[in-house]
């Protein structure tokens, strides 16, 4: 289920538009569906707004939700980005030598694939100890 879905079903008064739909908003008394919520762009997930009180933290709390449930994979948003696109670069033989990740929020990290299927990241090759949002990636392997 993606976020889209997951919060459309807790809202009342939903108006379906394509990528976007509107709702009443849960946060306040709400005559006029000034919610609104859109597909997000940028990642896999989704953007809330309300029109008339402004305040995503306040609407998430009204729908027992939090941030994390603005993203397709809430586990995305536990490790604090989402990949957005994965690009690999071989060497002359074709083997795959590193692969660049784009996130969101904007950054770009490489990491090393491994024959079982595990991934070394590139800054370990250097020194992992400090490096938190290597060992979170690590984890998610
Ligand atoms: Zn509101």
């Amino acid at each position: 289920m993606t976020a889209f879905d997951r919060i459309q079903d807790r809202l009342e008064g939903v108006q379906p538009r394509g990528n976007t739909a509107s709702a009443r908003c849960p946060a306040h008394d709400d005559h006029k569906a000034s919610l609104s919520i859109s597909r997000a762009r940028d990642f896999h997930g989704v953007v809330l707004h309300c029109h008339a009180c402004r305040d995503v933290d306040k609407v998430l709390a009204a729908l027992k939700l939090t941030r994390r449930d603005l993203f397709d994979n809430p586990h995305d948003q536990q490790r604090g980005y989402t990949v957005e696109a994965e690009y690999p670069y071989d060497d002359e033989s074709g083997r795959v030598m590193y692969v660049k990740e784009r996130r969101y929020p904007k950054d770009f990290r490489q990491y090393i694939p491994l024959a079982d299927g595990s991934r070394q990241c590139e800054a370990r090759l250097v020194s992992c100890r400090f490096h938190m949002g290597c060992i979170s990636g690590m984890s998610a392997a």
